[in-house]
């Protein structure tokens, strides 16, 4: 399985800058999680290939670059864009972007092909198909609706925490599964925002150390993302002072393969 998170922005010399405004993982180059910068950094490959995006949550950083997605290949799609998502996220979706004030209401929309998106509801605790992956998604804590994912390729299984605080659920489930290969988990703020990080239902290191107590494995390798970029680096020097065994953060744009 392969995995990359796309950069959120670029250097002037056109390499991804390191810092992680937006949250997009395309898997294999073929189905995305989150869309932050779907749109924008997408290769050609992943621009052809993906059409099915399974959406954690509602909150702008992970879906920006969703409108802009389907705007782009609107005349060019033979097949509609799929949105896997919980029903209440499909519901902000179409209340607050896809309204026509904010942007067209695609999923009212078709091209000379076929509709340009459809919308598959998914139910926490179930698993569902979604091209040559099962991803069971699992309800976390965060401010608004929000889901971690168990992704397998049937050879490969990872988790993905998404947005979230303490949690208990995701963790029993990556324990409970048979073989693991990474675990991607957040931590937005340094251990001085620990108010807001409480506020806004985010890690900081001391948080995400208590969460990687409940993780009783040692076979997986674990990486960080969604560290905010304003205070990149006083973070990841609080989350290397952890000093947690196979632990490292997600680097932007490289492509990992488990
Ligand atoms: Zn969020």
């Amino acid at each position: 399985m392969k995995l990359q998170l796309l950069p959120s922005t670029f250097n002037g010399d056109g390499t991804a800058s390191p810092g992680q405004h937006l949250t997009c993982f395309v898997v294999d180059d073929s189905v995305a999680f989150d869309a932050g910068s779907l749109a924008m950094a997408s290769s050609p490959l992943q621009k052809k290939q993906v059409r099915d995006i399974v959406i954690s949550h509602t909150h702008l950083d992970h879906v920006a670059g969703l409108p802009l997605f389907i705007d782009d290949l609107f005349a060019t799609l033979t097949e509609p864009v799929r949105i896997h998502a919980a029903a209440e996220v499909i519901e902000v979706l179409e209340r607050d972007i896809f309204n026509w004030s904010v942007y067209p209401r695609f999923s009212e929309l078709s091209n000379q092909n076929s509709p340009v998106l459809e919308y598959y509801k998914v139910v926490t605790g179930s698993s569902f198909d979604v091209a040559h992956l099962s991803v069971l998604p699992i309800g976390v804590n965060h401010k608004v609706p929000s889901s971690g994912f168990i992704v397998a390729d049937g050879t490969t299984t990872i988790a993905l925490t998404g947005d979230t605080a303490a949690t208990c659920e995701f963790w029993t489930t990556v324990n409970e599964t048979k073989d693991m290969s990474a675990v991607l988990i957040e931590c937005a703020f340094p251990n001085e925002m620990d108010e807001l990080a409480v506020l806004s239902h985010h890690l900081t290191p001391a948080g995400l150390e208590k969460e990687l107590s409940k993780l009783h494995r040692s076979d997986c390798d674990i990486y960080v993302v969604n560290v905010k970029p304003a205070y990149r680096d006083e973070t990841i020097r609080q989350i290397a002072a952890l000093g947690i065994q196979k632990l490292s953060i997600l680097e932007v744009g490289r492509v990992y393969e488990w």
